[in-house]
């Protein structure tokens, strides 16, 4: 188990954490971008799957520790398991790395509730019982993104949300609903983007002219820099786009680093425009064995 790379902005630590490596369809992860075209940075394999990473970034300063994300966790059925090719998760292994505990988690900021982002909530035990996976934190979820999951409307929101009741029930009386931009700790904030979900939101922290944010389903891969390079699961891919405009134009313009919720091989990058493109400037890269 790899030590998690940290980034320091002002006074704040962020250590990059993964709940591990897994695998969904190429054309899921691309809309409307042609196979021909993302196959060469994306290699699928026999299954049309494509190799992605869970990344959840971990903002540290004093007491507090906000983890953005949790991943899938170890929640899922055999058959699941199998299609997503997920084992157990491996962010409660990267927080030993770190020398802390589910416990220590302080706050846990959600970008959106989908099985890839807030799974993680919960842990089974041997037993087959799923009991809260950080049972001193603080839970943040825009409050629409929250009734959406709990009410969904129609077949293909019930299916994006068919694991909510089950990962949000254990952690019931620690769930905050936020409603709007909204500062979790000095310097750290939660901002709805909409797009990917009608409520889906980015985690931004700044301190001390630094800045960093990460993008969640927004920029989830490094080849998502691209303006029309979306998800077919956006809710609404226009709204996605124009928030990418904002959030990477920020980027640029302030030096910022920025986090990809799903790349296999980035961790973060700083960006920049090369010949009238978004390019990645400095890195960090997810280690090898990760
Ligand atoms: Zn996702």
């Amino acid at each position: 188990m790899s030590i998690p790379p940290k980034i320091q902005i002002g006074s704040f630590r962020i250590a990059f954490l993964t709940d591990g490596l897994w695998r969904n369809d190429g054309g899921c992860m691309f809309g409307v971008v042609p196979r021909e075209l993302w196959k060469r940075e994306h290699p699928p394999d026999e299954q049309n799957r494509i190799r992605l990473n869970l990344t959840c970034p971990l903002i540290m300063r004093a007491s507090d520790a906000i983890l953005v994300d949790c991943g899938i966790g170890n929640r899922l059925s055999d058959v699941e398991r199998k299609i997503f090719d997920h084992g157990d998760g491996w962010l409660p292994g990267h927080l030993r790395a770190l020398g802390m505990e589910l416990g220590d988690i302080t706050a846990v900021l959600l970008s959106h509730l989908h099985f890839d982002h807030a799974g993680g909530l919960v842990r089974r035990r041997d037993s087959g019982k799923l009991e809260a996976a950080f049972p001193r934190a603080r839970i943040f979820v825009q409050k629409g993104e929250l009734e959406i999951a709990r009410d969904p409307r129609n077949e293909r929101l019930r299916a994006a949300y068919r694991h909510a009741e089950e990962i949000l029930a254990p952690n019931r009386d620690r769930i905050e609903a936020i409603d709007g931009p909204v500062e979790i700790v000095p310097g750290v904030t939660a901002i709805p983007t909409g797009g990917h979900t009608r409520d889906h939101q980015v985690c931004a922290v700044a301190d001390a002219g630094a800045s960093f944010a990460h993008l969640a389903d927004i920029v989830p891969t490094r080849s998502h820099l691209r303006g029309p390079w979306n998800q077919a699961y956006d809710l609404d891919a226009l709204t996605t786009m124009e928030q990418k405009t904002l959030h990477l134009g920020r980027a640029i313009t302030e030096r910022s680093w920025i986090s990809f919720a799903h790349d296999d091989q980035v961790f973060a990058a700083r960006v920049t425009i090369d010949r009238g493109r978004i390019a990645l400037a400095e890195t960090i890269p997810v280690p090898e064995q990760d």
